[in-house]
């Protein structure tokens, strides 16, 4: 199987109406110029989301305009060069051939072929269960027996509803009903993943090494069609840095070579979008040190053209990345905290909960994976249980392990709560119902922490009572009047009125629990009275973090991640900026000055310690456990390198 280091994908959806498909192509130029970016793996449309192919098919429509066989001279410039070549089909729109064949397409559970907004390509999407389902694994070993490849790219293959003359029979013999809206969608992500584990089985027989990723199938669900993921991500598009940032952390838990795809361009069909070098660079190089390899999305223009612009920026990112390699080889994140997901990928991009603690612990540079059940959570030293995680089973039996380990948690709101809506043993506290006054607010208790004020959190909070020998460190406020109408008064004014002795933040010996949803809260407001008091739990419950930065200005961010015998520390010094209604973009490489780190060194003593691209050591000294390095003055990005020569500690060095 190809092991992917450098990407790009090719966007190439053309109207069949366009003139000049592949009139100035030119495999060998082409193909030169990936070389000269030093790219390995391409993704190129063997047939688009129009329903063109641009090969010479016997089974499908060729590009009416295309004279020449455009993904067949790729493919063999490609192998001469020694570049691999995925092919890229578009699984789930194919209009063209949806029009030749109407009983290809869907029907919507509104009894529609058409969808609005007409002008999109989504307004016609096909049917898994039709006839284009053979047709689809037709083409595709047709494809495979006619050109040299390495992979398959099946794009758009989301959970269509349909409700066809082909899937409600189907539906029917499962024990669907074609009328509940809920049961269609499940019956049509079920179906594009028979689909794609279909697509795999077929082609593996042609060559059991391809590489396949099918987009829009929920990770979780290719588990064993799909055999490496991408991360389709244009911050623009594609729910910003925070997003972009969230979804590494939980897809390299799942075991899978994982690649990162950004764009040069601001959406797909943007033909004349060029997104600056700094935003490319930030967004691919935390990519790589989050353990994902980089692929930049293009458009190629229908005559074949290169755009020399284009490539000119590729080429820049890529050799500014590759100057990281020999550190990066080999290299895993090094994390200790799991942010727990229990139902994976659909949860990271639409739940507040889950955003404002990916932020929280990013901003505090703590070391986290966001893992669902897919993943073990047996490495960690601290489970993050955010706002509504409830158990069943499963994670009851995780958590009793984790505590039996004497390892600690956090977590906050109805987190732990069972079927019969009991909190496990450990928990501080003892569960009673969700509160009855709206809005909540918190004083905290714990001296010089913040303000000795009433705090808002900006989410709902519940009524739980600490238990014998739980420590409570802030307790919950109540209004006068509740929030709301009464008829007559808008009851919008709602002041803190008097403490009540219903606990905010109770500790026992492994947990600490809040009983409001603070990291919903974080999501909405980022007020710094919950980052504070979070961090306060967090000390208490990790006290000795693998990194502490010092005199940290707020943009930094810290990530930690090692290979045998070497530990490396990235700081990212740059802040995503939101300049358009449409885009999102980081516009400068950060200074930073007089910054120190403290690395937690598991009892190893440090034998060299150095800026990856440069040469003289930096000076650092050993204390309590941790190796205190004063980091050089810099822009944008720093990689400190610390080799271990995995000796045991002798006492305190300074260099
Ligand atoms: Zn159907």
């Amino acid at each position: 199987m190809h092991q992917i280091k450098y990407a790009l994908f090719y966007d190439f959806h053309t109207s069949p109406n366009h003139p000049g498909v592949g009139s100035k192509f030119d495999a060998e130029a082409l193909t030169e110029r990936f070389l000269q970016c030093g790219v390995d793996y391409v993704t190129f449309h063997a047939r688009c989301n129009m329903g063109m192919a641009y090969y010479n098919t016997k089974l499908g429509i060729k590009h009416p305009s295309l004279e020449k066989d455009l993904f067949g001279e790729l493919a063999f410039a490609c192998q001469r060069k020694n570049i691999a070549l995925g092919a890229y089909f578009n699984g789930g729109l194919s209009r063209m051939e949806a029009l030749l064949h109407p009983d290809w397409a869907r029907i919507s559970p509104e009894g529609k072929i058409y969808q609005e907004p007409l002008d999109s390509p989504f307004s016609m999407t096909m049917c898994y269960n039709s006839p284009y389902r053979e047709h689809l694994k037709a083409m595709t070993l047709e494809l495979a027996e006619l050109y040299p490849l390495k992979g398959f790219f099946f794009d758009c293959m989301g959970p269509f509803p349909c409700v066809c003359p082909h899937c409600v029979p189907l539906m029917q013999k499962e024990g669907l009903e074609p009328g509940k809206l809920q049961d269609v969608i499940s019956f049509a992500a079920a179906s594009a993943s028979k689909l794609a584990d279909e697509l795999a089985c077929g082609l593996r027989k042609v060559n059991p090494d391809y590489l396949f990723y099918f987009n829009d199938i929920e990770f979780e669900n290719q588990k064993k069609a799909g055999n490496y993921l991408e991360f389709e991500c244009l911050p623009s598009k594609s729910g910003g840095y925070l997003y972009m940032q969230a979804v590494p952390r939980y897809m390299r838990t799942l075991g899978k070579p994982c690649v990162h795809m950004t764009g040069r361009f601001h959406s797909w069909s943007d033909f004349g979008g060029l997104r600056n070098l700094e935003s490319l660079k930030y967004e691919l190089l935390f990519a790589m040190v989050n353990g994902l390899r980089p692929n930049i999305g293009d458009h190629l223009l229908p005559e074949g053209s290169i755009n020399e612009a284009v490539f000119s920026r590729i080429e820049e990112v890529y050799s500014y990345l590759r100057q990281y390699d020999r550190f990066l080889e080999g290299s895993q994140p090094q994390t200790e905290v799991a942010l727990i997901n229990p139902n994976g990928k659909p949860r990271l991009g639409n739940t507040a909960e889950m955003l404002g603690a990916m932020r929280m612990l990013s901003e505090l540079s703590l070391q986290f994976d966001i893992v669902s059940k897919e993943a073990s959570w047996d490495k960690y030293k601290l489970l993050l249980l955010p706002d509504n995680i409830e158990f069943d089973q499963e994670i009851a039996q995780r958590v009793a392990k984790h505590l039996t380990e004497g390892k600690c948690i956090i977590a906050s709101g109805t987190s732990g709560l069972d079927e019969k809506r009991i909190f496990p043993e450990a928990w501080p506290v003892r569960f009673m119902s969700a509160a009855k006054f709206d809005p909540a607010y918190f004083q905290s208790q714990i001296p010089g922490l913040i303000e000795d004020m009433p705090f808002s959190f900006y989410e709902k909070a519940y009524e739980v009572k600490a238990k014998p020998g739980a420590e409570v460190y802030a307790q919950l406020l109540r209004p006068a009047i509740n929030f709301g109408w009464n008829g007559i008064i808008p009851e919008y004014y709602n002041p803190p009125y008097e403490k009540t002795n219903l606990p905010f933040l109770a500790i026992s010996r492994q947990v600490a629990y809040f009983s409001g949803r603070v990291f919903a809260g974080y999501h909405k407001k980022a007020p710094y009275q919950l980052s504070r008091i979070v961090e306060y739990a967090l000390k208490r419950m990790l006290p000795k973090p693998s990194l502490k930065i010092l005199q940290a200005p707020s943009y930094l961010q810290g990530l930690v991640s090692s290979r045998a015998n070497q530990t490396q520390v990235h700081l990212f010094a740059c802040i995503p900026e939101k300049r358009g209604s449409e885009s999102e973009s980081i516009e400068a490489e950060l200074p930073v000055s007089g910054l120190q780190v403290a690395l937690h060194t598991g009892g190893r003593r440090p034998e060299t310690v150095f800026l990856a691209l440069g040469k003289e050591p930096l000076h650092s000294w050993l204390e309590d456990e941790y190796l205190y390095i004063k980091v050089p003055d810099f822009s944008g990005f720093a990689m400190i390198v610390v080799d271990f020569p995995d000796l045991p500690c002798q006492g305190s060095i300074a260099t």
